[in-house]
């Protein structure tokens, strides 16, 4: 399965959620068992053996991608949610959205000191979102040792917020 594959089975929908946002919708990998699978084992070859520990996913389609693949990686799970929504002790970092901005947090105790996590999400933007995920991550006690993504938005240059990581995103618009 190639990566072209992949990338022309995402769909895009113009104007969504709100006018002028062109959707990256990856449902359309979701619903396909050959192409699911495919997503997911590109990521499991690179971090087979690798020691990770946790895999942190992001609220909410990072939670699709990176449950199969912590179970895959035989690695623990760890949701980071938008405010209010864990039920008990938290991190949080808030970060600027194009309008407002939004608070994202973690469980206080979802990591031992120094552990291997690896942060997954759907897709990069502009980087918000991963950066201060990762910012959560390590004021929880955990290591980042790579964000990664189906997709990037090139343009939009994400990466530039998240330079003291390893990126990955095999996808790019
Ligand atoms: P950002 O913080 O700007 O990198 O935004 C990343 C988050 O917003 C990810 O969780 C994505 O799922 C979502 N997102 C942002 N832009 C898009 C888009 N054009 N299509 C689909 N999801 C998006």
């Amino acid at each position: 399965m190639s990566i072209r594959k992949l990338k022309a089975a995402i769909r895009d929908v113009p104007d969504f959620p709100k006018p002028g946002i062109l959707f990256k919708d990856i449902t359309t990998i979701l619903k396909d068992p050959v192409l699911f699978r495919a997503a997911i084992d590109l990521f499991a070859k690179r971090h087979k053996d690798k020691g990770i520990k946790k895999v942190a996913v992001i609220d909410a389609r990072g939670f699709l991608f990176g449950s199969a693949l912590a179970y895959k990686l035989k690695a623990g799970l760890v949701p980071i949610r938008k405010k209010g929504k864990l039920p008990y002790r938290t991190f949080e970092e808030s970060y600027d959205l194009e309008y407002g901005s939004a608070t994202l947090a973690v469980h206080e105790d979802a990591f031992e000191p120094g552990e291997p996590v690896l942060l997954i999400d759907d897709l990069l933007a502009t980087g918000g979102t991963a950066q201060a995920s990762a910012r959560l991550i390590e004021r929880a006690g955990g290591k980042v040792v790579e964000i990664d993504f189906l997709i990037e938005l090139g343009f939009l240059k994400g990466r530039e917020k998240l330079t003291a990581y390893s990126v990955f995103a095999p996808i790019v618009f």
